[in-house]
């Protein structure tokens, strides 16, 4: 590659910022619910989303350029197939989430996390670890478990498919967010009994959110409180997804060996979490690696043999893994005892 060409090419890596921004805009004032249904003009736009017509006309004139709207001979603008994936969804509520204020302004404290990587950057922004400043702004938090519902949601139904619950009695889902996962479980295995355990003030709101659906709210047992001083016990089975990535090794390892404590002889620690990969190649794996780092500070993506190795201090060992939806693995984990075959 020329001088010339690598510049240009680091250039259009720092436009990253501009882009992502202008698509977080975008599903802010849901410009692409607003054209799903017909073509509008700048001025029409502008009237239903509440915008001034000139600014709104140079996002606009950016997310052509980015190929997720078209302009028509008759100035009217469409959506493309690209745009449509912003129509409300879980790729809104990601942009929505990936552009809100307390997820965004941690970055740029990076360069001195990297230094010194005693306080997060998020730690260092707002004031408070990642879960606590969640549990003081309502608004942060909904926005939060929006985001990893909706993915959880197809993750649930792959979860389901992948492993066999039926000879189970009772799981229980460590830091089981809003109850996604366990809806979808008892809706495919009437006889399983569920609990979900979260924090106080998300437990709260998983509360409002299961009783809306009356007939899955007496089949799933919620518990509030902190998982580094317990868990409910005892479980044929306990999940922990996308909860060990957001911790560093020391208190990863607590948690499994409480699970462990609390598990029946022939029970399963189930994980679901994204495997970094060896290399140093571009998967979203790594970037994600970055998130946690930003955000909490000492969670990580780890890698296979870095999840063997800490199910091997907890007393477990990893019993089998599959793939659930791209780059996301189920790892079955046994205790050491009865744990048949290796994967
Ligand atoms: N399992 C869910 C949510 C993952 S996000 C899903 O995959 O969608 C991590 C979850 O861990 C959040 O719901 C958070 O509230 C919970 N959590 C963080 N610290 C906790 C603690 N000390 N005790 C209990 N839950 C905790």
């Amino acid at each position: 590659m020329s001088e010339q060409e690598s510049q240009e090419q680091l250039l259009h890596l720092l436009s990253g910022k501009w882009v992502t921004a202008a698509i977080a805009a975008a599903a802010e004032l849901g410009i692409a619910d607003q054209l799903a249904a017909l073509p509008l003009t700048a001025a029409e736009l502008a009237t239903r989303c509440k915008a001034d017509e000139r600014a709104l006309k140079r996002l606009l004139r950016v997310l052509c350029g980015e190929g997720l709207l078209e302009l028509d001979e008759n100035a009217r603008y469409h959506l493309t197939e690209l745009g449509r994936q912003l129509c409300d969804g879980e790729l809104r509520t990601l942009a929505r989430f990936v552009g809100a204020p307390f997820m965004w302004n941690p970055w740029p404290a990076l360069a001195a996390q990297v230094q010194d990587p005693s306080r997060s950057a998020f730690e260092r922004t707002h004031g408070s670890a990642l879960f606590e400043y969640l549990d003081a702004d309502r608004h942060a938090a909904s926005l939060y478990h929006a985001a990893a519902d909706e993915f959880t949601r197809r993750q649930a139904r792959a979860l389901c498919d992948a492993f066999d619950f039926s000879p189970l009695e009772r799981i229980v889902d460590i830091g089981g967010g809003l109850g996604t996962v366990l809806t979808e479980l008892t809706q495919r295995y009437p006889a399983l009994r569920c609990v979900l355990y979260d924090r106080p003030p998300v437990i709260e709101q998983a509360r409002r959110v299961l009783s809306a659906a009356p007939h899955v709210e007496p089949r799933i047992e919620v518990v509030a409180g902190d998982f580094f001083s317990g868990v409910p016990a005892p479980a044929d089975a306990y999940l922990l997804k996308h909860v060990l990535h957001n911790w560093d090794d020391e208190h990863a390892l607590r948690l499994l060996r409480a699970c462990r404590a609390g598990l029946r002889a022939d029970g399963y620690v189930l994980i679901v979490e994204s495997l970094r990969l060896p290399g140093n190649v571009r998967d979203a794996t790594a970037l994600m690696d970055l998130e946690m780092l930003v955000l909490c500070g000492g969670g990580y993506e780890r890698s296979k043999p870095e999840f063997r190795r800490l199910l091997g201090q907890a007393g477990l060992r990893l019993h089998a893994t599959r793939v659930l939806v791209a780059g996301v693995r189920l790892m079955v984990a046994t205790p050491r005892a009865h744990a048949a075959s290796e994967a």
